[in-house]
């Protein structure tokens, strides 16, 4: 019933957010599309997620499975024409020959940017080129493009970048989804100097001062307001130590990041390089984080013990779930399912 329900109104709420004006939408959202750690669970599809921001979207790894998580989702493919991928572990790749494959026979994008360490990229060359093509044309412009640390997309209103995560194998990443600084446009303040809809609004909205056809200058401090911080939103997959994580992930609204063991097998966590629940938990109390989503979850645990474990050392912990949406905001990350409340109590 849960899955019905969750199902029926994120599709809704996918169209109601194609109307908001991209100046307005402060936020990221991010969807669950596997949540399991190594091997797929009956519950639990392998690593993938989609940060959308505006007409943006962003698949961070592709675990095999995820074609079908993608469309379970009610997401789609359109525009889903970047990946970010954090490592070269199989678990969190095998699902872009899939992906391939089916964009063969149905082409629904015209670019394909695939964006990692170069040890994933030589992984999934070999993947794609060897295994899936073989020789024939791929079905869309496909770039497979090496990322090292920094800022590795700057857009009008938000930055991605990438930082170096510990994990097993070199060139893994984290990565940073930074909205810009900017101050909102007042429009009662417009209206009361009566500034008319449209070029002279947007003129100022980016800055520029406009002289209006009656001779009046207007300046844009005198409608726009305080500068107000974007929302940050922190993604990191596998890793084994998290003391050179603290810089990177400082302060965001929220962090996601892996926890694939519990406390009571920190050997086996330091041994394969991954977190425990209370190890993650202790980095986002260091961090200053405001909201933690665990994933790469085990099924050798029930999910409310690794909750558990977490949360007595930072109770702002979610585990994520496939599936599971996300609203993030400044100093705020809001469950998809908890809005749609909202707004059956209006
Ligand atoms: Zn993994
Ligand atoms: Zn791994």
């Amino acid at each position: 019933m849960r899955v019905d329900l969750f199902h029926t109104y994120k599709v809704q709420f996918y169209r109601s957010n194609a109307h908001i004006p991209n100046k307005e939408a402060l936020l990221f959202e991010i969807v669950f599309l596997g949540t399991s750690a190594s091997a797929p669970s009956v519950h639990r599809g392998l690593s993938s997620q989609v940060v959308i921001h505006d007409e943006f979207r962003f698949l961070i790894d592709c675990g095999e499975g995820t074609q079908r998580q993608i469309l379970q989702s009610g997401l789609g493919f359109k525009r889903l024409n970047r990946v970010l991928i954090t490592h070269g572990h199989l678990d969190h790749i095998l699902g872009l020959a899939g992906l391939l494959s089916t964009f063969m026979r149905w082409e629904t994008i015209d670019k394909l940017e695939i964006y990692g360490g170069q040890w994933a990229l030589d992984r999934i060359s070999d993947l794609i080129y060897s295994i899936v093509l073989r020789g024939a044309k791929p079905p869309m412009d496909l770039q497979l493009l090496q990322i090292k640390a920094g800022i590795i997309f700057d857009e009008d209103d938000f930055t991605v970048t990438a930082f170096p995560v510990w994990h097993r194998g070199p060139d893994c990443f984290g990565y940073l989804f930074e909205e810009k600084t900017r101050r909102p446009f007042l429009p009662e303040k417009a209206d009361e100097l009566s500034i008319p809809p449209g070029p002279w609004r947007r003129d100022l909205v980016n800055g520029k001062s406009i002289t209006l056809p009656d001779g009046r200058v207007i300046h844009p401090d005198q409608v726009l307001g305080e500068e107000r911080p974007g929302s940050r939103l922190a993604h990191v997959g596998d890793v084994g130590r998290t003391d050179e994580l603290l810089q990177a992930v400082r302060d965001v609204d929220t962090l996601i990041i892996e926890a694939t063991y519990m406390q009571e097998e920190t050997e086996m966590a330091e041994k394969f390089a991954h977190l425990t629940a209370r190890q993650a938990a202790e980095l986002a109390v260091t961090a200053g984080v405001k909201y933690l989503i665990l994933t790469h979850i085990s099924r050798r645990y029930r999910e409310r013990d690794v909750l558990a474990e977490a949360q007595a050392v930072f109770p702002h912990t979610i585990v994520a779930r496939d599936f599971d949406a996300f609203q993030v905001r400044r100093g705020e990350c809001m469950k998809v399912e908890q809005i749609k409340e909202a707004a059956n109590a209006k």
